[in-house]
């Protein structure tokens, strides 16, 4: 049952499938504790995480209506909804700086974003478990050689391990989406490392997949390399056919003036 009506430019899409909901909410860690949700929307997820009591929860929601409608059904979360915008809160201050989870179907217009910000905050963010659109999902789970392989499977994958859990099919959404869903779960790796500078990583990385189609030695002719320390043939292959090692190979190869 809903009561606000989804609103299209915040990615709205309610899910009406409680199994769903509940598989959703049993996929976190056993031995998470501070989590964050971020769009409860009308509280589909939000129910179920409540009545486990292990959990210290936290919501984010943008939406006015949706944050008065979780206020009036749920008295249980008082003071611990923010209004406001994931992308924009600080979001380290949050559980007293803590480490913490974060959950949610996440609104699609902006799940690359919040994976971003994932990564900024990433030592303190050891686990994602949500849906996102099954594409975006695919890309995050991508591997090397394939079309899908991108900019956030390599960032992602260089400090996350990455479970495709399930599809999910737009019919169980109020309003149903146009495209699949697809549940996932992003669990930091044990690399707390990746034993080159993070920013040139990233910064090559971006690059190289911007101009996915040019052999490295042009998509990245802006750095200098020491050709010693660069494994063999590496530059005339494409951003595409690199694994996350063969990445932080280049960045450990590159001339720092
Ligand atoms: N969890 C609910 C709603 C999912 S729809 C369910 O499963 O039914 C996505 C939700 O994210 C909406 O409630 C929308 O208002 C909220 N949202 C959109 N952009 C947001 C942002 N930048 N920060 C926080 N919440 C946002």
């Amino acid at each position: 049952m809903n009561y606000v009506r989804p609103k299209k430019h915040l990615g709205q899409h309610f899910l009406k499938d409680e199994n769903i909901a509940r598989e959703i909410t049993l996929s976190i860690d056993e031995s998470t504790t501070n989590l964050l949700e971020i769009g409860p929307g009308t509280g589909v997820l939000t129910k179920h995480l409540l009545k486990n009591e292990r959990l210290n929860l936290n919501v984010i929601e943008i939406d006015t209506e949706s944050v008065e409608f979780l206020k009036t059904n749920f008295p249980e979360l008082e003071g611990r909804i923010i209004m406001g915008d994931f992308l924009h809160f600080p979001i380290e201050n949050l559980f007293n700086q803590e480490s913490y989870s974060i959950i949610g179907n996440f609104p699609y217009n902006i799940s690359s974003q919040i994976l971003f910000k994932v990564l900024e905050h990433r030592s303190q963010i050891p686990e994602v478990v949500g849906m996102f659109q099954k594409e975006v999902a695919e890309r995050i789970a991508s591997k090397p050689g394939k079309k899908t392989y991108g900019i956030l499977s390599v960032l992602l994958q260089a400090y996350y391990d990455i479970e495709y859990l399930f599809t999910v099919e737009p019919h169980v959404f109020v309003p149903p989406p146009k495209v699949k869903s697809a549940v996932i779960r992003v669990r930091r790796n044990n690399v707390k490392q990746i034993n080159c500078d993070d920013k040139l990583f990233f910064r090559i990385v971006k690059t190289a997949f911007n101009q996915r189609r040019k052999t490295l030695r042009n998509a990245l002719s802006v750095f200098n390399f020491d050709s010693e320390k660069l494994a063999t043939d590496i530059l005339t292959k494409r951003a595409e056919q690199l694994s996350v090692e063969d990445f932080v190979g280049l960045c450990n190869a590159v001339i720092i003036n």
